[in-house]
């Protein structure tokens, strides 16, 4: 225990919440990832989201950039299956995979989060999804009441995207992270990942982690896109949402960990997405 109610994760925690990948294993055991990110301008944002959600093993991964026209094929991962933004809702309705949405996303992401906030079973909320919510009452309503319908949502929130949220700043949330990351999870009924040096991870009850990996080579542009799709990619069907979130942020920074070990300087987001 680091702080009241806060434990430090470490590798043995880790390891108890990593699923097995088993030899009859197929894609569709995985559960399948949306990556609904990207505005015009800002669609590497997605594509570094949908990248690490293949290499965190997510069954089947989707890209639906909010740009239209962004791209039809990711030439060096086709192994992404890009679809347009029209196809979104059809894809949700059949309701079965886990949702990453907001990565780079603008404001056009406020056009599709009625409907993601309704359908998507599980849901990594990043970026500006946080920060519409952050202006938006309902759209904040309709998240706090997925958890009624047994719909599970992880938040991944930088400091200031976090002070937006509670409506306080960002000093106030680094004074005391743990009590942040505690007092929107149970605001909102959500999971949060309060990132940063120490990123915090807090559900609405029980106890917060703290995490030790990680370092400041992580300080760059779309290194925090890498890891919402990771998580995306990483969480099973059934498995909860705190266990999936301990799992992709220490993972996430034992990456970059190894990086520095042999590099000075920052750590470009596409190699990250490709090493984990
Ligand atoms: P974002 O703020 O959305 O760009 O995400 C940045 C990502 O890098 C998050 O996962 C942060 O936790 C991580 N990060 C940034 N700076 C550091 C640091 N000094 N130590 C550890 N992790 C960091
Ligand atoms: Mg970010």
């Amino acid at each position: 225990t680091v702080a009241p109610d806060a434990w430090l994760a470490s590798e043995g925690a880790v390891q108890a919440v990593r699923p097995a990948r088993l030899h009859a294993h197929h894609k569709g055991s995985f559960g399948d990832v949306i990556v609904v990110a990207g505005a015009p301008g800002m669609v590497g944002a997605a594509l570094l989201a949908a990248r690490a959600a293949v290499r965190a093993g997510g069954g089947r991964v989707y890209l639906v950039p909010l740009a239209e026209d962004a791209f039809a094929v990711d030439p060096t991962h086709p192994e992404l299956m890009v679809r347009p933004l029209g196809s979104l809702e059809p894809m949700l309705r059949a309701g079965t995979g886990t949702v990453v949405c907001g990565c780079g996303g603008g404001s056009e992401v406020a056009q599709i989060l009625p409907a993601v906030l309704h359908a998507a079973p599980r849901l990594v909320l990043d970026a500006d999804a946080l920060n519409t919510m952050a202006a938006d009452e309902a759209l904040r309503t309709l998240l706090s009441h997925r958890g009624a319908r047994g719909a599970a949502t992880i938040l991944t929130p930088h400091p200031l995207e976090a002070a937006r949220l509670l409506g306080s700043s960002s000093a106030d949330v680094q004074a005391n992270r743990v009590a942040a990351a505690r007092e929107l999870a149970g605001r909102l009924r959500v999971t949060v990942v309060l990132k940063g040096s120490g990123t915090v991870i807090a559900g609405p009850e029980g106890p917060s982690w703290i995490n030790p990996t990680g370092n400041a080579a992580l300080a760059t542009p779309g290194t925090g896109d890498v890891l919402a799709g990771w998580l995306g990619g990483t969480w099973r069907p059934g498995e909860a949402a705190l266990d999936a979130a301990v799992r992709a942020v220490w993972e996430h920074g034992a990456a970059a960990d190894r990086w520095a070990a042999t590099h000075r300087g920052p750590y470009p987001a596409s190699e990250l997405a490709e090493a984990i």
